[in-house]
C-alpha cells in the first residue's frame, strides 16, 4: 500500500488542512437506554483533515461517526457540523445528509436498483438535477473509482470491492464537504482492500475533509493526519500517527495495538 504514495505526496496531503473548523463536538453525551455509549467527546475537526478513528468492537466509533449525519441523535453537548447545530429541532436533516456523505460496511446499496440508478437516485430527488445531468455526473465518478463499465449492472452482479467503490461514488454524487467511512474495507475479502483504500487514497489527495473508522493501519498512517482511540465510549487518545503507533501513551492504547498490530 505504501508504495502508491511517496513521502512528497504525503507532504502535499499534510498541508490541505486548512484552519477553518468544520466538525465540532463539544461534551458530547448519549446514552441507549440506561448504556451510556458516548462518554464527553470533545472533537473539533478542521477542513481537510483526515481523521482515524479506531478502538476495540462496541467502543462507540460507528454511533460516534452517525451522530455526525444525525443517523443517532444525542442526549447531552453540543455538535455543530458546518455552522449547523444538530438537535432536535433541526429542521433540514436533508442538508446535513447532502454535506456529510456516509459509506458503511456493507455498501448499503440498493439492490433493485442499476448501478447508475443507485447514483442518480439522490441528485435527482434531493437536488432536484435534471436526469441527464445527474447521469453525467454519475458517469464522471464511476470512472473516478474505475469502474464505468458497470453502469448498467445491479450490485449483486459486482465484487465486494466494485459495490464499496460504487458507495463512495454514490457519496460523492451529492457532492458533500465531508465523508464519514464506517470499516469500509472490513467486509471485503483481502484481495480487494487496497481497491477501496486506493480510492480512499485518492479522494483524501482532493483535500476531501474524512473520518474514516478503520483498523487498516497501514492507510492510517499513510492518510491521516490524525488518529482517535475509542475504548468504552470515551476517546482516550489521540496524536499524529507516527507518534500514535510508536509511542502510545495509556495502558489501554497499547493493548489494543498489541492486538491488532
Ligand atoms: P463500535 O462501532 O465501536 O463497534 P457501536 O457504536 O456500534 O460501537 O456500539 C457501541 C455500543 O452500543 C455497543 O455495545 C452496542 O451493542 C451498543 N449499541 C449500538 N447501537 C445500539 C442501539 N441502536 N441500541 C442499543 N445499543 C446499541
Ligand atoms: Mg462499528
Amino acid at each position: 500500500m505504501n508504495d502508491t504514495i511517496t513521502p512528497q505526496d504525503k507532504e502535499q496531503l499534510k498541508s490541505a488542512v486548512s484552519n477553518e473548523v468544520i466538525i465540532e463536538m463539544e461534551t458530547v453525551n448519549k446514552w441507549y437506554g440506561d448504556f451510556h455509549v458516548l462518554k464527553d467527546i470533545n472533537l473539533v475537526v478542521h477542513e481537510g483533515e483526515r481523521i482515524v478513528i479506531c478502538g476495540p468492537s462496541g467502543s462507540g466509533k460507528s454511533t460516534l461517526i452517525r451522530c455526525l449525519n444525525h443517523l443517532e441523535e444525542h442526549q447531552e453537548g453540543n455538535i455543530i457540523v458546518d455552522g449547523i447545530t444538530l438537535d432536535k429541532n433541526l429542521k433540514n436533516i436533508d442538508h446535513i445528509r447532502t454535506e456529510v456523505g456516509m459509506v458503511f460496511q456493507n455498501f448499503n446499496l440498493f439492490p433493485h436498483l442499476s448501478i447508475l440508478d443507485n447514483l442518480t437516485l439522490g441528485p435527482i430527488l434531493t437536488r432536484k438535477m435534471p436526469r441527464l445531468e445527474a447521469e453525467a455526473e454519475a458517469m464522471k465518478y464511476l470512472e473516478r473509482v474505475k469502474i464505468p463499465e458497470q453502469a448498467d449492472k445491479f450490485p449483486g452482479q459486482l465484487s465486494g470491492g466494485q459495490q464499496q467503490r460504487v458507495a463512495i461514488a454514490r457519496s460523492l454524487c451529492m457532492n458533500p464537504k465531508i465523508m464519514l467511512f464506517d470499516e469500509p474495507t472490513s467486509a471485503l475479502d483481502p484481495e480487494m482492500i487496497k481497491e477501496v483504500l486506493d480510492v480512499m487514497i485518492e479522494l483524501a489527495d482532493t483535500g476531501m475533509t474524512m473520518i474514516v473508522v478503520t483498523h487498516e493501519m497501514a492507510f492510517a498512517e499513510t492518510v491521516a493526519d490524525r488518529v482517535i482511540f475509542m475504548d468504552k465510549g470515551e476517546i482516550v487518545e489521540e496524536n499524529e500517527p507516527k507518534k500514535f503507533f510508536n509511542d502510545p501513551q495509556h495502558e489501554r492504547t497499547k493493548l489494543f495495538l498489541s492486538q491488532i498490530l
